[in-house]
This record gives structure tokens, C-alpha cells and sequence, in this order.
């Protein structure tokens, strides 16, 4: 999406879904409670018209369920309205989110027909043992599977995956990244899995057959996950959970929610690429990091743990933060002598 595209989120909240995945209560993590009619589309179009800044791109984007899961009739009608509304001009694309074992040609066929640009498919991992344990009722092959064809018939493909599902590991969620930057998606949204009430992992948890996956070990296995995506050219458009006010009022009852969590992940990244900068470091020693425009911030760290945890480990007498707009997302160490 670019800087002047609007989103007009539409949530059709476990809307086609053959199943609960064990992670998933939709209306609680998109705080909608009722299904989308025609009438929800036309009016989130409509409210959104006063609101949106003139002249941007406008994407309509159908959320939260497994769209061409739905019954086709259902289908048709919320994508007929959405369709006026294209060919009026007063919206200029389509997305919307489904299921990899929900794409066939037809389907497609009629995504086009409707003028569907976008299709986000949730992956969630490519290992099949842990999509048995989450219970997505879809293989890994079902995943590579639709999205060739999704790029085959000239859409653009999100893939969706999670961190710290049941059965999960670190080394299996970079294997699952790698086979992701395979199928060569437009993008791609990280989801580290919180655990949200009303589920059934939830109950695995309470029940201690499923460990959490902390805050902590989010941001570890995302700062591996980020550069790998950043290497293939794939844009991560999105990592975290969207915060709303029912996750953060209890909600989200453990796991990776935290309303900063992509901000946390590249400042980890900002320290792992110190730390490597900084190995030949003697103890006592007085440093300047460089780091690009608006990226202070990032390295010092939440509440200066970057900072701390560096002058810490290097037995630093001084280490500070200076801005050179020339070094992007590069660092640089400059020895200050004494
Ligand atoms: S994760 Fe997707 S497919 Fe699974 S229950 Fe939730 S909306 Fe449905």
C-alpha cells in the first residue's frame, strides 16, 4: 500500500470459517461482533468519504474471516456493492483476507469479475505438524498451492504468518519465512500469537499443554525474521496485532500483544548490528553510535535498554546517539579518545 493509500476496513468476523483455529476468536481480536450485508459495506464506504484525505488512493478491504469460504451468494452480494462503488470511481481497489484451501480458479474467476485486486492469505506457518496442532484444517502444500495460482492469475498475494503457534519453534518459523519468500508474495504481516480469551488456546494454556509465547520471544525471533524479508525485497506492511481497547482490557490475556511490538523488533535489530559493531570493544572505553534520520529512538531502546544493556556488557564509560542522515538504517561506531 502506498503512503497515499487509504484503507476502508470492512470485518466479516469468522464469516466462512470451517473451523475455530485454536488461536482465533475473530470478534474479539477485530472488536466486531456482527457479521458484514451490503448495507456495512456501503456504509463504511460512504463514512469514509467525510473522513478520507481528497485525491489518495482508496482501498476497500474486507478483514477477518475466510471470504471465499463464504456461500457464493453472500459472496456476490457484498462484493456487488463493493463493485458500484469501483466502477463509480469512489473507491479504487479491492482486498480481502481468506483461507489457502478456500482458492480455486472459479473463485478467482469471480474475484476478478468483481474487480478484487489484492488477496491476503493466511499461511500462518508452513509446518504441517504445527498447523495440525493450531488446528487450520489446511497443509502447508494447500498454502504453496494457492498462492501460485493467486500469482498466476495476475493478483497481488499478502501472505499472513504467526510466531509461537502450537508445536512451533524459533529455527520453524524461519523455516516457514524462507518458504514464504519462495512463493515471492507483494507483502507479508507477521502475527506473534497472543492469546486471546474465549479460545481454545486459551484453555491449552490454562491447561499447560501450551507454553506461552512471551512478549520476549516475539521480539526475538521477529528481529531474525525481519532482515530475511528485508533481503528478499518482501515489505513486512504490518507485525503485531492491531491494538484495540478490548485486547488491551483484557483481552489479550497473555503472549505477544503489545501495542509497540514492531517498534521493539527493529530497535533489537538497531542492537543486535551494535553489538556486532562493538565486539573488539576494550572495557572502559567512550563511544558515539551513528544511526540514521528518526532512528535515536530505535537504538536507545524502551525506557534505554539498548543503551544500558550495551554500556553493561562493554563496560563502557560513555556511549551516545548521534543522528547522520546518510546512514539510512546503517550504524556506525566511532571511538571517542580520551
Ligand atoms: S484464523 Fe482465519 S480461518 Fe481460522 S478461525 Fe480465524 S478467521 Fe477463521
Amino acid at each position: 500500500m502506498s503512503a497515499r493509500e487509504s484503507i476502508i476496513p470492512v470485518f466479516v468476523p469468522h464469516l466462512g470459517c470451517p473451523n475455530d483455529c485454536v488461536f482465533c476468536n475473530q470478534r474479539r481480536i477485530s472488536g466486531e461482533q456482527l457479521p458484514a450485508g451490503p448495507e456495512t459495506v456501503k456504509n463504511a464506504i460512504e463514512s469514509a468519504a467525510a473522513f478520507l484525505p481528497q485525491g489518495g488512493k482508496r482501498q476497500l478491504a474486507f478483514y477477518g474471516g475466510s471470504f471465499t469460504a463464504i456461500p457464493v451468494c453472500q459472496q456476490q452480494a457484498l462484493l456487488s456493492v463493493a463493485k458500484e462503488y469501483l466502477d463509480r470511481g469512489d473507491i479504487d481497489s479491492v482486498r480481502l483476507s481468506t483461507r489457502p484451501d478456500a482458492i480455486d480458479d472459479e473463485i478467482l474467476h469471480r474475484l476478478r469479475a468483481h474487480g478484487v485486486e489484492t488477496i491476503e492469505l493466511g499461511a500462518q506457518s508452513l509446518d504441517d505438524e504445527v498447523l495440525i496442532l493450531s488446528g487450520r484444517g489446511h497443509t502447508a502444500e494447500d498454502v504453496e498451492n494457492a498462492s501460485r495460482l493467486i500469482k498466476a492469475r495476475g493478483f497481488k498475494l499478502i501472505l499472513q504468518m504467526m510466531t509461537g503457534l502450537p508445536g512451533d519453534t524459533p529455527e520453524k518459523d524461519i523455516e516457514t519465512a524462507k518458504k514464504i519468500i519462495a512463493l515471492k508474495p507483494d507483502g507479508v504481516r507477521i502475527y506473534p500469537t497472543v492469546i486471546v480469551r474465549d479460545t481454545a488456546l486459551y484453555d491449552m494454556w490454562q491447561a499447560g499443554t501450551y507454553h506461552e509465547h512471551s512478549i520476549e520471544d516475539a521480539v526475538q525471533v521477529c528481529s531474525e525474521l525481519l532482515p530475511l524479508f528485508e533481503a528478499a525485497g518482501i515489505p513486512v506492511i504490518r507485525l503485531g496485532l492491531n491494538p484495540t481497547d478490548d485486547l488491551s482490557g483484557g483481552d489479550a490475556a497473555a503472549g505477544a500483544y503489545h501495542p509497540a511490538l514492531g517498534e521493539m523488533v527493529k530497535s533489537r535489530i538497531m542492537l543486535k548490528k551494535a553489538e556486532q559493531l562493538m565486539a573488539e570493544t576494550e572495557p572502559g572505553s567512550s563511544l558515539i553510535l551513528e544511526v540514521g534520520r528518526g532512528k535515536t529512538s530505535q537504538m536507545t531502546g524502551q525506557k534505554r535498554c539498548n543503551l544500558d544493556y550495551l554500556k553493561a556488557k562493554y563496560a563502557l564509560k560513555e556511549l551516545k546517539i548521534k543522528e547522520n542522515p546518510a546512514l539510512g538504517g546503517e550504524i556506525r561506531l566511532i571511538r571517542i579518545e580520551k
